[in-house]
Order: structure tokens, then sequence, then C-alpha cells
């Protein structure tokens, strides 16, 4: 009989050894990214054990997002001492909790941002578990991914479409699912024109998925290079974060966590139009006037996580529609490196952690 072994599915005789100790990154103390001392510390944590419903996960890759930088600099809460952040993340399952049955050893899987919501709460109930009140979030309230070893309730973890390698799946996992959602969000109509508003990992693919559905997009953002990476991709402009584009847009998304952008956005939508904040965090909207950015019943909105249901049909449409991710690799002991990238705001795709060869 023909072996099973898949890129999902390396076939295991026996549990793999599980060391006691690993390497991570953990956030000391919240400040930011280019302070001396850092606020990151490369270090030495227990293995985590997998509770009731848990998976035990061997990290291959873990994709750097900004919101790591939130976390990492202060501009979210902390939830957890010395968190590990990272919550893009692909590995192997190498042990089974109590009560779990959904994964195989050696089987690879995904870990989002979402790390469990409570199933019972009004929200969870209708559908919108996005805005639990009880939620939990991978790399924030949990340790994350930027380490050898991680958790995940087996429920929220997601199976990988097999032609993306584990380093390109990475960035699907929350700049993939979250861009998503905006994308959702800004209610685009079919041949539309959409407007981008920073293009770093979230908005290169927003943008692709998009494209692949006739979708006009422009680009507005700080840096020459992702100004130029944009065109590259097909967008049909790309101009500085403070421009009006060259047409007025149906829809817009903001990625960037500058509420300053809003008015400016507002006012290149046309009647009618959306405009949908992506970040989980923003610096304040200054004061808008009602007459140039409100009224003609244009709508702004945010974007608050995803719900399962928004992972599962990105994943198959970022398979069916053949979008590629692009990648910067770092191996875990950069990470801090690959911060500071992200931060400059210049950035051409995403970056990721090798971790394990998996
Ligand atoms: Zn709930
Ligand atoms: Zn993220």
């Amino acid at each position: 009989m023909k072996s099973t072994t898949t890129v999902n599915q390396t076939k295991l005789t026996k549990a793999p050894e599980i060391p006691t100790q690993m390497k991570a990154w953990e956030v000391v103390q919240p400040g930011p990214i280019d302070a001396t001392p850092s606020p990151l510390k490369f270090t030495t944590k227990p293995v985590p054990k997998p509770k009731r419903g848990e998976v035990l996960v061997h990290v291959i890759a873990c994709g750097v997002c900004h919101t790591d930088l939130h976390v990492t600099e202060g501009d979210l809460p902390v939830h957890h001492e010395h968190v590990t952040p990272g919550h893009e993340i692909v590995g192997r399952v190498v042990k089974n909790g109590p009560d779990t049955s959904r994964f195989q050893l050696g089987d690879r899987i995904g870990i989002p941002w979402l790390r469990w919501t409570c199933g019972v709460c009004e929200y969870c109930r209708a559908g919108k578990e996005n805005l639990c009140p009880n939620s939990l979030y991978t790399g924030w309230d949990h340790d994350g991914g930027y380490a050898e070893y991680v958790t995940v309730p087996e429920g929220f973890a997601y199976r990988i479409p097999e032609r993306f390698d584990s380093l390109t799946a990475a960035p699907l996992l929350c700049a993939g699912i979250i861009g998503y959602r905006a994308f959702e969000r800004a209610n685009v109509p079919a041949g539309g024109r959409l407007g981008l508003y920073g293009f770093g990992g979230s908005a290169h693919l927003t943008a692709q998925i998009a494209m692949a559905q006739g979708i006009e997009v422009h680009v507005l953002t700080r840096g020459k290079d992702a100004r130029r990476f944009a065109l590259s991709l097909g967008a049909a402009s790309a101009n500085g974060a403070y421009d009006l584009p060259p047409v007025k847009l149906d829809s817009a998304i903001i990625y960037a966590p500058v509420g300053d952008i809003v008015p400016k956005a507002l006012e290149a939508l046309k009647p009618g139009g959306t405009l949908a904040m992506a970040g989980i965090h923003s610096t304040d909207i200054p004061q808008l006037s009602y007459s140039d950015h409100i009224f003609h019943e244009k709508n702004l909105t945010s974007v608050e996580s995803n719900t399962r249901r928004d992972g599962e049909e990105f994943l198959t449409l970022a398979d069916r529609l053949d979008i590629h991710p692009e990648i910067h690799e770092y191996p875990l002991e950069k990470a801090d490196e690959a911060l500071k990238y992200v931060a400059a705001g210049d950035i051409q795709g995403a970056c990721v952690l090798r971790i394990s060869e998996g």
C-alpha cells in the first residue's frame, strides 16, 4: 500500500521525544522596540503541557504581525506577564492533551490569533464569536509562537492547504484572515474600487484577494518600496498615505494604526462608501467635519479579530485564488530585528521566523 505521508501528515511510528525546556522570546517590560534595554528577551522557558482539549505543537514557522509590535511596545495592555508573542504559527502536533480527537500526531496545523471563545455568550450564539467578551488571544493572553513549542485548543486550529509550504502559510493565519474580514466589512461592490491605506503583510494579501475578483485596488502608503511592491502586484495606483487616490473609492480599508488618515480616507470615498479600520489599535481620530467626511451616507466601521468561519473561508479562497504571500525569512533568535523591520513600515510582504525544519 502506498504511503499516505503528505506535507500535512508525517506518519509517526512512535510519539516524538519532547524536551522539558525550550528557546522562546518574552516581553520583559513593554516599551519602544528600539529602546535600551530591549522590551524583549530571548530566553529559556518550560515546554508547555497541553491541557484538556489542547494539543502541543512543535513550531515550524511563525509570522511576525504588527499586533506583536503593539504587544511588545505596550499599545495593548499586558494580559499575561512575560508573554511570548506570535500568532501566525505553523507546526506539527506532537502530543494530544486529554479529551482531544481532531488531530493525529504528526499533523501539520495552523494556530491563529483567536485562541478561545466561550461559546455561550450572546455573540458566540449569534455566530459573532469575534465579539465574544470572554475571548482569549494567542501571543497576548497566552504564550505564542516566538518559541519552539506552543499549545492550542484543538477546535481553534486550522488545517493548512497542502500546497502552501509552512513559511509561506504563516502570514495567512492573521495577516490573511484579518485582511479577509476587513475586506468583507468594507463591502466592496462587484467590480468596484477599493483603497488600501498601509501596505504591509495584511494589505498585500487583501489586494490579491480583491484583484482576483476583478476589483480595482488603489494603495496609499508612506513607504516607497511598499508602493513599488503594490504596483508590481497589479495595483491601479500607489500614492502617499495622505494623498487622494486618482479616482473616488467605493470602499477603503485602513491598515496603518494612524487615526490621522481617517479624514483623508473618508474624503476619498464616493457617496454611500464604506471605510473599515482593520487594526486592533489606532492613534486617535482627529475631529471630523460632518459635511466633508460623514454626510452622503458614508460608513465608518472597525474590524475586531475574526470568527473561525472567516478563517476557513479565507484559507479556501487563498488556495483557490492562488494567493502568494511574499515573505522575508528570519531565524528565531532575530525576532527583534524582524519587529524593527515591521515598525519601519516599508515592508514588502510579511516577515516569518523559521523555527524548526518540521
Ligand atoms: Zn462568547
Ligand atoms: Zn496578527
